[in-house]
Formats: C-alpha cells, sequence, structure tokens
C-alpha cells in the first residue's frame, strides 16, 4: 500500500491506490488533480520531471517490448497458456501514458486535500458503509485487530466505498507501464505478480480490472501486496478482492495494516496544543517521548490534559508553527506502510475518527497560504545550500535533508524554527 514512485502515479482517480510498500513517497508532498476530488483522494507524491512523449510509434515498440517481456515471464514460472491468454491481442495504452506523465507543478496544501478527504459527504457515507456492513467489519476487526473505522476509512480514501474502483484492464496499464521506461522495473514486477495471480487461478484476466496504474480492488491492492496480503474472508475459497461484495477486500486491507505492526487501542495521532516556547527542533519523526512526558514539556491535548500513554510519539506539523499539531504514534506509521504521504496518512486517521464519533480538528489552518510550487522549492533549496544552509541537493522537494536546512535558516534569521518552507521565506532569500 504505500508507495512512492506512485507519485506520478496518480493523480489521477482510483487508479493506483494501492498497497505498494516497495516505494516510499517523499516528504508530505501531495499532489491530487482537482478531477480526482470526486473520486479517489490518494495523495501523489511528485513524479520525475519528464516530457509525455508516447506517439503511435510507440506500439510498435511495445510489441517488441511484448516479446522479449514474455521470455522474462517465462523464466520465472509463468507459463505460455496463462501468457497467450492474458497477452493475446495486448495493445498499448496511451491514456495510461498521459495520466502517468500527467503532473502538476502546485501541490495542494493539506486542508485542502482533508476538505476533500474528509468532507462530510465522505463521512455521511462512511457512516453509511459501516452501518451497512457492520457485521462483517465487527468479524474483520475481531479477527485482525484493526478498528473498523479505520478499515471504512482506507475503503472510502481508495475507492468512495467501492464507487471508484477503475475500470481500467489491469494487465493492459501495467504493461504499458513496465513498457515505458520511467519506472520499468517496478512496473514489471507488479506485471509479473499479476501474471501469477492469474494463473494460480485467482481471478481470470477478463475480471482483473482496476485503476490505470494497477490497483485493484474496493481498497487498491498492487498486484504485490494481494500476492502478499490478500484473504479469503468470505471463506469462499477464493481471495476475491474485484467483487462487488468488499468483504474479502476489506479483510485484506485489515490483514495488510495488521501484519505491518498496527495497534489495536492506539490512536494514530491525537491533535494537540503546543506550549509557549516550544522547542521547534522537537517536532520531527525520530524524537519520541511518552504522552506524559511530552506534558511535562507543556505539549497537552487539546482540553488541556495530558495525552494517555498509548506509547511513544511525535511531534508532527503538517502545515509549519501555524495549524493543526498532532502527536503521532506507530500506528501512524503503519498506515504509511499503506500509502507514504502524510496528507493520506492524516486524511485516513482523522477521517477514521470522525467515522467513531470524534471531534473534527479544533485549530485553524493557515488557509490564507499557499504551498510552494515545485519550481519555488527548487528555488528555494538553491538559495539556502547558496546561503550557507545546505539541502543536499536540489529536487523540489521538501524532505529532511531541507526541513534542517530551513530550520538552520529560520534559527539564524531569529524565526519561529518549525522547518515549514513558505513564500514568505523564499521571499526573505530572495
Ligand atoms: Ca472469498
Amino acid at each position: 500500500m504505500t508507495a512512492a514512485l506512485w507519485a506520478s502515479i496518480v493523480q489521477a482517480s482510483a487508479a493506483e491506490h494501492a498497497p505498494r510498500p516497495e516505494i516510499r513517497p517523499v516528504g508530505g508532498e501531495i499532489q491530487l488533480a482537482s478531477a480526482d476530488v470526486t473520486t479517489s483522494l490518494r495523495p501523489v507524491p511528485r513524479p520525475t520531471v519528464e516530457v509525455v512523449r508516447a506517439s503511435s510509434a510507440g506500439n510498435a515498440r511495445f510489441q517488441a517490448w511484448l516479446g522479449a517481456f514474455e521470455d522474462r515471464a517465462r523464466d520465472q514460472g509463468i507459463s505460455q497458456s496463462t501468457l497467450g491468454h492474458a497477452l493475446a491481442d495486448l495493445s498499448y495504452d496511451l491514456d495510461v501514458i498521459k495520466r502517468d506523465r500527467n503532473q502538476a507543478e502546485f501541490s495542494k496544501p493539506i486542508w485542502e486535500y482533508l476538505d476533500g478527504a474528509v468532507s462530510d459527504t465522505r463521512i455521511a457515507n462512511g457512516r453509511a458503509a459501516l452501518d451497512r456492513h457492520q457485521k462483517v467489519l465487527r468479524r474483520i476487526e475481531a479477527q485482525y485487530g484493526v478498528e473498523k473505522e479505520v478499515v471504512t476509512a482506507i475503503w472510502g480514501l481508495e475507492t468512495s466505498f467501492g464507487t471508484y474502483r477503475g475500470s481500467n484492464p489491469t494487465i493492459r496499464s501495467l504493461a504499458t507501464l513496465a513498457f515505458d521506461a520511467r519506472r520499468a522495473s517496478f512496473f514489471e514486477t507488479q506485471l509479473i505478480a499479476a501474471l501469477q495471480i492469474i494463473q494460480a487461478g485467482d481471478v481470470s484476466a477478463g475480471r482483473m480490472i482496476g485503476s490505470w496504474a494497477g490497483a485493484m480492488g474496493h481498497t487498491q491492492f498492487m498486484p504485490t501486496s494481494y500476492l502478499d496480503h490478500a484473504v479469503d474472508f468470505d471463506g469462499d475459497g477464493r481471495r476475491d478482492i474485484w467483487s462487488d461484495d468488499p468483504t474479502d477486500a476489506l479483510a485484506s486491507a485489515a490483514a495488510y495494516l495488521a501484519r505491518h505492526g498496527w495497534t489495536k487501542g492506539q490512536p494514530w495521532g491525537v491533535e494537540v496544543r503546543l506550549p509557549e516556547g516550544f522547542d521547534y527542533a522537537t517536532a520531527k519523526r525520530d524524537f519520541t517521548l511518552m504522552p506524559s512526558e511530552w506534558a511535562k514539556l507543556g505539549v497537552v491535548g487539546r482540553d488541556g490534559e495530558p495525552v494517555a500513554d498509548h506509547g511513544q510519539a511525535a511531534i508532527l506539523l503538517p502545515a509549519g508553527g501555524q495549524g493543526v499539531a498532532l502527536m503521532i504514534f506507530d500506528n501512524f506509521g503503519v498506515i504509511e506502510s499503506y500509502n507514504g504521504a502524510d496528507a493520506y496518512v492524516i486524511g485516513i486517521g482523522h477521517l477514521s475518527d470522525r467515522l467513531a464519533g470524534r471531534a473534527p480538528f479544533q485549530t485553524p489552518w493557515p488557509r490564507g497560504d499557499r504551498v510552494l510550487s515545485f519550481t519555488e522549492k527548487k528555488e528555494l533549496q538553491t538559495r539556502l545550500t547558496k546561503a550557507g544552509f545546505d539541502t543536499q541537493g536540489v529536487d523540489g522537494r521538501t524532505g529532511p535533508n531541507t526541513i534542517d536546512a530551513v530550520r538552520a535558516y529560520q534559527l539564524a534569521q531569529g524565526l519561529v524554527p518549525d522547518g515549514y518552507p513558505t513564500l514568505k521565506l523564499l521571499e526573505r532569500l530572495r
């Protein structure tokens, strides 16, 4: 379920959703094409810059690639009969490449993402889904130890509770993406896994459909995640995540989280209040304390009371020193294994809280600010490095090195050292 590369991948739709622990997304960057808002809310880590070069000539090259691929697939145990069945009359899907290459210059700020991810409509639809499927969700919770609201939140963000599962033939999408050089190795691995699924008889090639990026079913599993984590929960002998009946897919998502270390009863995160004079250098993932220790430093729940000692916790500031401050626990990292973008994890966590009847975030977001564009982030990195605050490279992403450099610059300038890059900061550097 996690993914990073797919950064690019998605922008689109229900697409990509899928377990893809192989790739880590970068930082908290997200992009979301506006068209996605009604379908999928998977945040998209930023893709590498590349030009769409696909053309009709592509199909000839695709057929040549396919011939060579078949040899490699046979070497990995895919039978001639599976290949003949699954790859018959396969053509290149230009639309998939276009979607893959499509990228936005501007990312959405976290609050805009959450406006869609945890909208009133999604909460209402989620409560209805919980109600409709409560029996099976309770059984899933009992077996895997993952709260039904969390499983339902994943269902809600991945496919709007099964409404947008994608209509692309998975083999065609994966073959197109494996042929395309940008992330060929990742997608060839997925394509082989998809052929293994067909060969095992779990589903026919014709029924294997999903997002344009190869994610399948209600909770958008990539083929490797299916092989590793999908379960047959309704007991009919097949792990069927493609069915209209979400039972196997929901149980598979719970199994995935359980196997990645989900702790039942532990929050993913809790909104907290920071004290005057808070040491922003302590707001980082690798600095953890027990909530009672955080309370001694003045970090308490919104109600002013210490947060319960659910385990070691870090402080996460999704919008820097302004906006919501979160105390996050190990379960945050478990959701991250499904999709590594901070915005996605917060979206899942907060939606699950709202489905469970907990309160909306109380602290207002800095809605007047816009986030830096890709180009502006690169400019910021260049200028910081030139000014002696080395970002260890210029890639337009806000990773840990950039955050550290921003923080060091803020400290040197007498600013609040929250490590959060703003337009104001860039203007100061110009
Ligand atoms: Ca089944």
